[in-house]
């Protein structure tokens, strides 16, 4: 009898890891999640916002996200403060000696990837919800062209290129893009990643009017993207995660000062603390992690990444 129950123990647990389950998870996630099955992430990146930028910078938006959420202006990007190497991380739950995206244009990885999943590329956070879950639509809107190399565009159900603001085209038009997609699909995970802060950075410098501006634009679009959520009927069901690569000094960054890796770090949702200034250690590929324990997903052993798990009023017990 004791060797049946055995058995049948050994099925249920076989069972959980072919449907993908972690299995420390697997029977207690309905139980024991502070997180319904049915919660979305948004993850909104403005490349090249350095937090010493915030106090000057004129943003609404993030800054009542911070009031009702949880945040730090620590978080730190990994070295080189470039764009590819960061992003790269932020997806990929590690560092670049571990994938291997090292450059701020990294195409392909410059070291051979530790562990390739999937798709041939070192896991991203989109790759493990698409492989543990494979019916959560999954959505990528960017600017720059090197995100795509980095994010595992297969696992990606919906990625959209997004237009550059111009004579024809407002920041407000490039935001419906966004939103009537998120209004129409309700995507479990959705990263949106604006160019302009950086490319002002760059043209004008990381202190310019022009720099401020463009803050003030993406600010506006973030707005934009909340009251889709609202729309679509998924606002309370929804945790918002604002981050960026890097900052800059002058008109450049890369460099080790903290005016390049320092940047905002802010989650707002759902079981998310408000008000909460995070005191412990954020990196950029924590993110990746704190988006994996939000879905319930296992990760592998070449993530470093941990789940800022300050940020939740109830913590599910980890290991
Ligand atoms: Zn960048």
């Amino acid at each position: 009898m004791r060797d049946m129950q055995k058995e049948i123990l050994l099925c249920i647990l076989l069972l959980g890891s072919f449907c993908g389950y972690p299995l420390e998870t697997f029977g207690r996630k309905s139980q024991q999640s502070p997180f319904p099955s049915d919660i979305h992430v948004i993850l909104i990146g403005f490349d090249g916002w350095g937090s010493y930028s915030l106090e000057k910078a004129d943003m609404p938006n993030v800054k009542r996200m911070m009031r009702e959420g949880a945040w730090t202006i620590n978080k730190r990007s990994v070295l080189p403060s470039s764009s590819a190497a960061n992003w790269a991380s932020m997806f990929m739950g590690a560092s670049p000696e571990i994938h291997g995206y090292t450059q701020w244009n990294s195409r392909k990885p410059e070291i051979p990837s530790r562990v390739l999943g999937e798709n041939n590329i070192f896991p991203t956070i989109s790759q493990l919800l698409h492989s543990q879950h494979s019916d959560a639509r999954i959505a990528l809107f960017y600017q720059w062209d090197g995100i795509k190399y980095v994010a595992d565009t297969l696992s990606i159900n919906h990625v959209v290129k997004l237009p550059k603001p111009g004579k024809d085209r407002s920041f407000g038009d490039i935001s419906k893009i966004i939103g009537n997609y998120i209004i129409e699909e309700r995507p479990a995970l959705c990263a949106i990643v604006y160019d302009y802060p950086d490319h002002y950075g760059h043209a004008s410098g990381f202190e310019s009017d022009d720099y401020y501006l463009s803050l003030k634009e993406v600010d506006s679009s973030l707005g934009d993207i909340i009251q889709s959520t609202k729309e679509a009927g998924i606002f309370e069901n929804t945790i918002f995660i604002v981050s960026s690569d890097h900052g800059g000094t002058g008109k450049n960054h890369g460099g080790k000062s903290l005016a390049e890796m320092e940047t905002p770090f802010i989650v707002f949702g759902p079981n998310i603390k408000k008000g909460y200034e995070i005191s412990e250690s954020v990196m950029q590929y924590d993110i990746a992690a704190t988006i994996a324990y939000i879905f319930g997903l296992k990760t592998p052993q070449a993530w470093i990444g941990r789940p800022v798990l300050s940020v939740f009023k109830n913590n599910r017990k980890t290991k």
